[in-house]
């Protein structure tokens, strides 16, 4: 395949390995950055400063291929200098030359700001209450059949995307963090709520937190017996950062026999992988956590945004999704990047993610082809482009709404004009005449407080890992 996957195999027959987190302070020893230039290691610790860095030695050691300088899980991992703004970057550079710590923090924690950390709606739309008032802040109901749950404990991951949505929890800014410590609180939502059928555990990666920790929210769902809830998802990167999470870590045993325990409970349960890319499945330890998971029972999905300087080829994609077949994963939505954090680096026009999908769709079997997307998650829903057309001579995109915060919504088709650079639904306007897209005609849009078709946070990547 024209795809840059190098096999690399991983023995676990007699090594037991043990998690190793690398800091940004862990990172300018390791062997494989004396590669990088004096300038390079510069730029790495000046975009490291604002965007969070974590990486691991299994990630390092043998996901990355370091003969390569444009390596899809070195971007995938390492904060590149085009990630930030020139402008930021300046400032940036100008605070670590200074060596003064608090004026590196000031500077950083000032970018952050400006970088769209929480996109609108966010925090005052989608927080549930209980019957009796009590805010959520660790759940998100947005779409009526599925509860996002962001258990505390499980917010963060065994190494950090770059392109990561979700960095505004891992970094210690006032009243981002979303928590929730009472798993009482999750099953008395989901008993006030009968319309919810799915929970999706969240991140962070739900699969960070020790087998106990995550039991006691699980447990707590399983006893409640609620005939409502049908499925159980969970959302992780683990498979790809850390196989060894279902392998030789302490209390892998006991996560496994966790997931068998929701399985023999009469529930679905629904691992959401969060691939990007097929060199994260090519370990024969990744190849082996895979095969633990699906002796639980449970199903394997996957998902992933389209990211440029990762994984915008359709080669890539075609060979992922072939390869996710063949390892008994359903692949399930390809997204498009958010307009948050670095998105101006990674973003992909909406006409050429199209192109990628639909190539990379005709390249695989009808079972490579159960993606859904490329999907962008915006305040009014998930809406997907299905492609271009020419209505009466007009060129246009065809949309469909997969999602909506509206019920009613989902699956209304739509149009809009079509426009080779739009990135994100508030590029697009309508086509053929109309002045407003369909949703913004219903009364419930006006409702909704001072909203623009921007976006809004979702569930979905891991998500999004996680
Ligand atoms: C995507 C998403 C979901 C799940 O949607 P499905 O189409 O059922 O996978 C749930 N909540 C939010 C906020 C989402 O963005
Ligand atoms: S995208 Fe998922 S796995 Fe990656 S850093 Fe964000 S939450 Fe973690």
């Amino acid at each position: 395949m024209p795809v840059s996957a190098t096999p690399l195999s991983v023995r676990t027959d007699n090594i037991r390995p043990s998690y190793q987190a690398y800091t940004w302070q862990d990172m300018v020893r390791l062997p494989q950055l004396r590669r990088l230039t004096a300038q390079q290691l510069f730029e790495l610790q000046v975009v490291s400063q604002v965007l969070p860095f974590k990486s691991n030695r299994y990630v390092v050691d043998h996901l990355i291929n370091w003969d390569d300088p444009r390596d899809p899980i070195f971007h995938l991992t390492f904060p590149q200098p085009g990630m930030l703004r020139p402008d930021h970057f300046s400032i940036m550079a100008d605070a670590v030359r200074t060596e003064d710590p608090a004026r590196i923090r000031e500077t950083a924690n000032e970018i952050r700001r400006q970088l769209n950390p929480h996109p609108a709606g966010q925090k005052s739309l989608n927080v549930p209450q209980l019957a009796d008032g009590t805010p959520l802040e660790g759940m998100q109901h947005k779409y009526s059949q599925t509860v996002l749950f962001f258990a505390s404990q499980g917010q963060t991951c065994h190494a950090y995307c770059t392109f990561c949505f979700r960095w505004p929890q891992f970094v210690a800014l006032d009243g981002l963090k979303f928590a929730m410590k009472e798993a009482q609180h999750l099953v008395q939502y989901l008993r006030e709520h009968p319309e919810v059928t799915d929970v999706l555990f969240t991140g962070g990666d739900p699969m960070v937190m020790k087998s106990r920790i995550f039991a006691t929210y699980l447990n707590a769902v399983l006893d409640a017996d609620l005939p409502n809830i049908q499925t159980i998802r969970i959302g992780t990167k683990a498979v790809s950062y850390w196989p060894y999470r279902f392998l030789t870590d302490p209390d892998a045993e006991d996560m496994l026999a966790l997931l068998r325990t929701v399985v023999d409970r009469g529930k679905h349960l629904a691992i959401m992988m969060h691939v990007n890319h097929p060199n994260e499945l090519q370990t024969e330890a990744a190849e082996m956590a895979i095969a633990k998971l699906r002796e639980t029972g449970a199903i394997l999905r996957s998902q992933s945004p389209l990211m440029a300087h990762i994984n915008d080829d359709p080669a890539t994609w075609s060979y992922m999704w072939n390869r996710q077949v063949q390892l008994g994963i359903i692949p399930y939505y390809m997204f498009i990047a958010r307009n948050t954090g670095a998105q101006h680096y990674f973003s992909v026009p909406l006409a050429r993610a199209w192109r990628i999908y639909a190539e990379a769709a005709r390249n695989v079997s009808g079972l490579g082809r159960t993606v859904r997307g490329p999907s962008m998650s915006c305040l009014p829903g998930k809406v997907e482009v299905n492609g271009m057309a020419r209505i009466a001579g007009e060129k246009v995109f065809v949309l469909r709404m997969l999602q909506g915060r509206n019920p009613d919504w989902a699956y209304r088709p739509f149009f809009a004009r079509y426009n080779e650079n739009a990135c994100w639904l508030d590029d697009l306007k309508p086509a053929l005449g109309e002045e407003r897209f369909f949703f913004e005609t219903d009364p419930e849009w006006g409702s909704l407080p001072g909203l623009s078709v921007t976006d809004d946070t979702a569930g979905e990547l891991q998500d999004e890992a996680t």
